[in-house]
């Protein structure tokens, strides 16, 4: 196995593979290799901006050095097993990330706008009680490179990676499957590339990490990147908030609103503010008195509201908030003046809501068992993988 500035070689392949690469992990690794540390934008720009994952189309590098490349390296995204685009425009991909497992991302349009979903880890550990994926148990962290690589598949799709290639995607959240912060350093990688100007150049406004509150990773964000941040709430209080969120037990809400304000008020643009997620389940904090609440905790924090009607799914007895609740919940946010938005049901033909990811993992944990996850649909693929319907 090789293992040059850190990064191991793929035990199955032998060969590094480059596409989760940071530039200056890259312009290592051509310093390694006795190269010119320029050879790393020249990289970049044929792979992220071009597509490119054969080294031989990389023209202005010399003939000598892409059979080098070829023989020690690989630009491999993870594998699509399935496609699907929604009536409304909402394509979502089910990603292969191995040991019979996937995971989603999903494209959503809007206007001029078109914001990707994108999953950081297979499963999660956390265990919302409202979270189909949470259900499912932790398996593993993505790879920078299969984070990375869904903005790449999806951007492909969308014939973007050209010269003069239409600009598709224009804004990443990560709100897929996963918890971000707990797969730190591959995430701030992926996070790079998204931002980077030899790469995609989504502005820092237009990358959005969203968390539940892992308050110690939070606290070392700040030295890391300065994209937009989003904060899973759900609830006014700790007592319900243990409820739903078990990591309030951890790092209780007053703790977590703290580190997510050092957060926003480090970074050198001011004016930004934090996004509160709060997704509303029927009679369980949808009521006026949680929505003062709420207005009064979030009094000194600088935050937009986004309200998510909750998403039902097969294994969970909450229900959807009713749309009068939620109306209500709304006016008392923006009376007490908030900005506060709903956010919409996208790509309901084929389950592609936002925090409603659902490729079947296995659990390590064998949490999935225990809910009796794996009865889903089998899709066709090289390896069996389960994905489970999350009919809403
Ligand atoms: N782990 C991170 C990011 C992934 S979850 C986090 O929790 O923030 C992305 C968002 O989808 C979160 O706000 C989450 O609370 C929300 N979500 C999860 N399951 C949902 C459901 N069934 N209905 C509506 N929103 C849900
Ligand atoms: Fe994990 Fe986020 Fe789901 Fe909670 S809501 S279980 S943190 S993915």
């Amino acid at each position: 196995m090789i293992n040059v500035v850190g990064v191991d070689s793929d035990p199955e392949t032998g060969l590094i593979n480059l596409l989760g690469l940071t530039q200056s992990k890259l312009e290592a690794l051509f310093e390694a290799l006795g190269e010119k540390r320029f050879r790393a934008t020249q990289v970049l720009k044929w792979v992220h901006q071009l597509g490119v994952s054969d080294f031989q189309q990389m023209t202005n590098i010399s003939k000598a050095l892409r059979e080098k490349l070829a023989d020690i390296a690989e630009i491999r995204a993870p594998k699509v097993l399935q496609q699907l685009d929604s009536n409304d425009g909402t394509r979502k991909f089910l990603i292969q990330v191995g040991g019979g497992n996937a995971v989603e991302t999903v494209f959503i349009p809007d206007g001029d706008r078109g914001t990707l979903c994108v999953s950081s880890q297979v499963g999660c550990s956390l265990d919302c009680s409202f979270c189909a994926t949470g259900k499912q148990g932790f398996n593993r962290d993505l790879s920078a490179a299969e984070i990375i690589g869904q903005v790449w598949i999806a951007a492909k799709s969308f014939d973007q990676l050209r010269e003069g290639g239409p600009r598709r995607v224009t804004n990443v959240v990560l709100m897929g499957m996963g918890e971000p912060l707990l797969n730190f350093d591959n995430v701030v990688d992926a996070m790079h590339l998204m931002m980077h100007d030899n790469c995609y150049g989504i502005s820092k406004r237009r990358v959005t990490l969203s968390t539940s509150g892992v308050v110690p990773q939070l606290d070392r964000l700040g030295e890391h990147t300065d994209a937009c941040l989003a904060i899973s709430l759900h609830a006014p209080n700790d007592e319900l908030r243990d409820q739903l969120v078990p990591i309030n037990k951890k790092y209780p809400i007053a703790t977590l609103l703290k580190s997510a304000k050092r957060y926003i008020e480090g970074l050198p643009d001011s004016h930004r503010k934090i996004t509160i997620e709060y997704t509303l389940i029927d009679q369980v904090n949808d009521r006026p008195e949680h929505a003062h609440e709420l207005a009064e905790l979030l009094r000194d924090v600088p935050v937009k509201i986004n309200l998510i009607p909750f998403n039902p799914f097969a294994l969970s007895d909450y229900k959807r908030v009713t749309e009068r609740a939620l109306r209500r919940f709304q006016t008392i946010l923006i009376q007490a003046g908030y900005t506060a938005t709903v956010r919409t049901t996208r790509g309901d033909d084929i389950d592609a809501a936002c925090g409603q990811l659902a490729g079947v993992v296995n659990d390590r944990t064998r949490r999935s068992q225990r809910y009796g996850l794996n009865a889903g649909a089998t899709v066709a693929a090289e390896e069996p993988v389960r994905i489970m319907s999350s009919a809403t």
